[in-house]
């Protein structure tokens, strides 16, 4: 029986991980699960999950739950997360949203706990002491981001380091055939709308903007130890091959399936074993397989991810940041399309490298979030 401390159980990854627990209740038990601000959605999981343990991050939301069971403590506020790490668990699945999961993978390497990793803001804003910390530890940080479920498969599960290159896929978002002039007027409504993958808002933004593809060229620079050079990105509308590995003997493994994130989910938790997850099998009759390449003018905030990327230090944190507030206000219809790179950009104008440890990514984490809402108000005006 394997236990699972779940965080960020209302989410969209969270109620997968739900999904594969109940198919296997006798190989999976919640231990401890943590929510942010779904009082109604939570009450119910806590209810059939039974946890010892229960983390609320909203405070002025906890006395929605009106019903707690008798063999959970609940906590809440905005540091309550790392109560869900718990001693009593055997892998932390971080499945919460932004750079609130990273304090609590530091907390589960501490702890010499296995993390499945799907909060990928961890590693983009936290890779360079994250990954060393985990190695020293040894500790598994296992990847739950279906690319680099991907690559960590056509690697024999990261055993082989001597690959050639890393081809990460991108779907191309909900704007990937929309006329380039027309993406000043598009709204958060388009943008929600992803042609293949059924995610979280946040993501989903991310994924039209392509903010998430530079995401996740830095979550293979740290899982894989990997050189952005050897890390190539590809236009691959139909999400069917998740992601590739080229070999110096000219072979290219990849790993195919329909897009769902139920396989790489329990891949994280059972693997080496596969077991059956109910993702819908693929078909390759009448299936055409298309690639093409990522056209800057198109994802300009993917440039400007490359560019932070090649700052190095603080940038990565810095640029996460400022994301999250500038999706956070697209999707409050409070800006444009084209200001989520207009706020990113001030924000890496502004900020500062720094030698990195925590209370530098803290820092950056907060004069990045300002910097937006600063500038924001300048633009408006
Ligand atoms: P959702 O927005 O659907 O869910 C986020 C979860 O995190 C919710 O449970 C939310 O709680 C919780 N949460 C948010 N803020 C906090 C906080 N401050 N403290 C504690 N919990 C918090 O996101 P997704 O499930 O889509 O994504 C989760 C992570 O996985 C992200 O990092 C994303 O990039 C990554 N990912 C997601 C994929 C997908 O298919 N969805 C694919 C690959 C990676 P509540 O809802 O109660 O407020
Ligand atoms: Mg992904």
């Amino acid at each position: 029986m394997k236990k699972i401390a779940l965080l960020g159980s209302t989410g969209s990854i969270g109620r997968q991980v739900l999904e594969i627990v109940d198919r296997y209740p006798e190989k999976y038990k919640i231990v401890s699960m943590s929510a942010g601000s779904n009082a109604s959605l939570f009450e119910a999981q806590l209810n059939k999950y039974k946890p010892s343990i229960a983390t609320f991050s909203c405070a002025e939301k906890v006395h929605e739950i009106k019903e707690v069971p008798t063999e959970t403590t609940l906590y809440y506020g905005e540091n309550s997360l790392i109560h869900a790490v718990t001693p009593e668990c055997d892998v932390v699945f971080d499945a919460v949203m932004g750079y609130a999961g990273l304090n609590a993978v530091k907390h589960a390497i501490a702890l010499k706990k296995p993390v499945a990793l799907a909060n990928k803001e961890t590693l983009v804003a936290g890779g360079g002491l994250i990954m060393p910390m985990a190695s020293n530890a040894g500790v598994d940080i296992i990847p739950v981001d279906s690319e680099h479920s991907a690559i960590w498969q056509s690697l024999e599960f990261g055993k082989r380091k001597d690959f050639k290159k890393i081809i990460i896929t991108a779907s191309g978002g909900a704007f990937r055939n929309t006329p380039i002039n027309d993406l000043n007027s598009v709204t958060a409504e388009d943008a929600l709308k992803h042609p293949n993958w059924q995610m979280g808002a946040k993501i989903t933004i991310d994924c039209a903007t392509m903010v998430n593809k530079g995401f996740e060229v830095i979550e293979a620079m740290w899982l894989f130890s990997a050189k952005r050079s050897d890390i190539e990105v590809v236009i691959h509308p139909e999400s069917v091959i998740h992601s590739m590995v080229e070999y110096s003997d000219g072979a290219v493994i990849s790993q195919m399936g329909t897009p769902s994130m139920l396989v790489p989910i329990s891949l994280a938790l059972s693997y080496p074993e596969r077991l059956e997850t109910g993702a819908k099998p693929l078909s390759f009759k009448n299936t055409s397989l298309t690639f093409k390449e990522l056209d800057l003018n198109r994802y300009p905030c993917f440039a400007l991810c490359d560019k932070a990327i090649s700052l190095g230090g603080v940038y990565p944190c810095a640029f996460s940041a400022a994301d999250e507030e500038a999706v956070k206000l697209f999707l409050q219809n409070k800006i444009t399309y084209p200001d989520i790179y207009r706020l990113i950009e001030s924000a890496l104008e502004k900020n500062q490298n720094a030698p990195l440890s925590f209370e530098s990514l803290e820092l950056t984490d907060k004069l990045a979030r300002a910097t937006v809402l600063d500038e924001y108000r300048r633009i408006k005006c």
